[in-house]
Order: C-alpha cells, then structure tokens, then sequence
C-alpha cells in the first residue's frame, strides 16, 4: 500500500511572491505534483491553458461549483479561481506530495476539508516591500492596485491558522526553508509508526 502524499497549501498576502516562488520550488522538486488552479480571469501574455489556469467563463466556473468539482474556490478582486478536486485527490492517493498555490480565503477552505494539510504561511519581509511588489508587477490598473493591496492587509492578521510562516526575503532562502519544513512532514511520527506496528506485529 502507497502512504498518501502531502498536501501542501502555500498561501499568503497577495503580492508576497507566492507564484515566484512556486516556480522555483517546482524546478527543485521536479517530483512535487502542482495543482492547476481554474479561473474566470483574462490569460496575461505568454500565459498557457493548462499550464499556468484552466481559463473558464463565469457560466463554466459556476457549474464547477454546482457539480462540487472544486476542492475550493474564492472570489478575488472580480474573478473566480478555485481548485480541480479530482486531479489533486488521485495524486495524493498515489503517493504523490501534491503544492496547491492559492489566496488564503481558499486556504481556509482546505484547512476545514483537509487539516491534515500543511500549511505554508508565505510573509514579506516587511510591509513596504510588499507594496512595491504589488505595484511593480506593472501590469494592473491603479484601482486593481489599491484594492490588492486593501486585501493583502486582512489577510496578514489570518498568519494565526497556518503551520509554518516562510519569510520570502529571498527566493533560493524560502524555498530551502519550505524544502526543510517537506522533509520534517514526512518525517513526522505519524506518518512512520504504522510501518514499524506493522513489523512488531508480524515479528510476535
Ligand atoms: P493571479 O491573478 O495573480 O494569477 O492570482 C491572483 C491570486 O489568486 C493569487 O493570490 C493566487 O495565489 C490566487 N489563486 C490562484 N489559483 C487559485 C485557486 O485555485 N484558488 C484560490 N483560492 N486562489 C488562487
């Protein structure tokens, strides 16, 4: 029997560098299986279906939702994004440590589903720098800005119902530490007792 694999949920404030780095885990970790996200929003350029979103219409997402093909979904700043059920509980079934990259209003919605998640906490080194992020991704209106920016405030205070806060204050640093924070979830006492119960079992 195959253990199940984890469910990492890596969350936090918008802007903080959460898809930055992502990325650079996934190039580290080429075994870590990444949840395609579904989204109302427009494709940016060079953006790809299936790679980056699975681009729905409203019409598409909300039937999504009905048929409860969503592990979770949230409303971000006029848009729907949500995560495909199937695709991640078929991976962890199959061992596979799955990373799910989401704002934390959907990461809320793991958590009551799936507490046995881990749950990555992505912070900014400081507030300012989060601000310039925001605003120096240069592709968003001022007023998209403004409300990104109300909404990465909030969503600091919600730090308290993670297990792990990963400061972002440099890419190669944060990964190492989310690496560490892998290691040590597959090593936890739970995950490892049932293999050696098993053993006393068969040895008395
Ligand atoms: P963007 O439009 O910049 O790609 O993403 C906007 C926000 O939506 C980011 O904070 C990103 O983490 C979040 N996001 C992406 N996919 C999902 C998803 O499947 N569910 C939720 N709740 N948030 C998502």
């Amino acid at each position: 029997m195959v253990d199940r694999g984890l469910l990492l949920v890596l969350s936090g404030p918008a802007g903080v560098g959460k898809g930055t780095v992502c990325k650079a885990l996934r190039e580290r970790m080429p075994n870590l299986v990444y949840s395609v996200s579904a989204t109302t929003r427009n494709p940016r350029p060079g953006e790809v279906e299936g790679v980056n979103y699975f681009f729905k219409t409203k019409e598409e997402f909300r039937r999504m939702i009905e048929q409860e093909e969503l592990l979770e979904w949230a409303e971000y700043v006029g848009n729907y994004y949500g995560t495909p059920r199937p695709f991640v509980e078929s991976m962890l079934d199959a061992g596979r440590d799955v990373i799910l990259e989401i704002e934390v209003q959907g990461a809320l919605q793991v958590k009551k589903k799936f507490p046995q998640g881990t749950f990555l906490f992505l912070a900014p080194p400081d507030l300012e720098e989060l601000e310039n992020r925001i605003v120096g991704r240069g592709t968003e209106t001022e007023d998209v800005i403004r409300r990104r920016m109300e909404v990465a405030r909030s969503e600091i205070e919600l730090m308290d119902h993670y297990d792990y806060v990963v400061v972002n204050d440099e890419i190669d640093c944060a990964c190492e530490r989310i690496e560490a924070i892998i290691t040590a979830e597959h090593l936890k006492k739970d995950r490892q007792v049932h293999k050696y119960m098993k053993w006393l079992k068969e040895v008395t």
